[in-house]
């Protein structure tokens, strides 16, 4: 029996985590839930998975929980309260659902304490990803991704000796625009972006994904987990979205990993690593698949892409500052402030006045994301 607790329970990675548990009684056990501000979900969650401490963020909130559920949960609040929740002693495997850079302190908590990580956030790595690594690396603990392309490729290189790996692979579905004109790219509506072709998600990540920037933290997200250099990875764009990643290695051999665009399967995956257990549907039907395509993104449209090269081939401070100004300009998008070509040009600004720290410590990464935000927020 697994003891797991899910950072940001009720939002969409959330709540397929919980639908992977519900599954397996007897293999994975919810000790803590932890929700940013959605009260009524949390407290019908709590109710099905008795867990024995939950978080939510907001006081008062959790003032109300305490009450609902007398004394034999413990209920945490604030961001510090999350931090301690964190290192409670019957966790065995934290899973990462909350979005953004609020993942960072309670992520680092974790694995200070020794927790194995199921990780789907993205920006926390993209921010700190070498000072992560090298914490995980000595409290000996694993960091498993639960986004589909680190999943897949994490899948490609089990067993394998990570000298021998050249490339790696990283598709892209291309999101809702992938073939919408300039002129149109300039003009388009928030319902429009929101409307993912291949994936269901939280709103910041689907935006994310029509920019392109998501493939950014992505490929930041990989040179990190994997330890390899910006020069070992390529971007594909591949509409089915149907090869997760793939990994070439220097005999010439690609491995891929293909599955349906579900994310229970790569969260099932990491509870459930290395082991594999039954899956919620029937596998990929080949004999009604018509093409698989692949082509190089176009980096003048989606020029977050190559911000993001940018801030891979540069590193240091860098890729914090790149995804502050992003989620700064995604909120402002999602609030109807900005038109969409508009997130770029704020992310290149604020990337443009960033003098790089090449080699920062927690405290300049944290005061890099202050600087972004604030700088981001001053832009139009
Ligand atoms: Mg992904």
């Amino acid at each position: 029996m697994k003891n797991i607790a899910i950072f940001g329970s009720t939002g969409s990675i959330g709540k397929n985590a919980l639908s992977v548990i519900r599954r397996f009684p007897d293999k994975f056990r919810v000790v803590g839930l932890s929700a940013s501000s959605d009260i009524r979900g949390l407290y019908s969650q709590i109710k099905e998975f008795h867990p024995s401490f939950v978080c939510i963020r907001d006081k008062e909130s959790a003032f109300k929980l305490k009450k609902g559920l007398g004394s034999k949960i413990r209920v945490y609040s604030t961001d510090e309260g999350l931090i301690q929740f964190a290192q409670e002693k019957s966790i065995d495997q934290s899973l990462f659902a909350i979005s953004g850079s609020a993942a960072l302190a309670p992520l680092i908590s974790s694995i200070a304490s020794g927790k194995d990580i199921a990780l789907a956030n993205k920006e926390a790595l993209v921010m700190a990803g070498p000072l992560i690594m090298r914490m995980a690396k000595k409290a000996k603990v694993k960091v498993i991704p639960i986004d589909s392309e680190q999943s897949a490729i994490w899948q490609c290189l089990y067993g394998q000796d990570r000298v021998r790996l050249k490339t790696i692979y990283l598709t892209a579905s291309g999101g809702p625009l992938l073939n919408e004109s300039d002129a149109s790219l300039r003009r388009v509506s928030l319902l429009k972006v929101l409307k993912h072709p291949r994936w269901k998600m939280g709103k910041k990540i689907t935006v994310d994904s029509a920019t392109l920037m998501n493939k950014g933290l992505e490929f930041l997200e990989a040179m990190f987990l994997f330890n390899v250099s910006h020069k070992m990875i390529k971007v594909l764009i591949h509409p089915q979205a149907l090869v997760h990643s793939m990994v070439e290695f220097v005999d010439g051999v690609v491995l891929a990993q293909l599955s349906k665009t579900d994310m229970r399967i790569p969260i099932q995956y990491a509870l459930s690593y290395p082991d594999r257990l039954n899956g919620f549907s029937p596998g990929i039907n080949f004999y009604n698949l018509k093409a698989l395509n692949f082509s190089k993104p176009d980096c003048l449209r989606f020029p977050c892409l190559s911000l993001a090269y940018q801030a891979a081939k540069e590193l240091g401070s860098l890729p914090a500052v790149m995804n502050a100004a992003n989620e700064v300009a995604v909120s402002k998008f999602l609030s109807e402030r900005i038109k969409f070509m508009d997130i770029p040009k704020i992310v290149a600004k604020v990337m443009r006045n960033h003098r790089n720290n090449k080699a920062p410590g927690l405290n300049d990464i944290l005061k890099a994301d202050v600087w972004a935000r604030q700088e981001a927020y001053g832009l139009a």
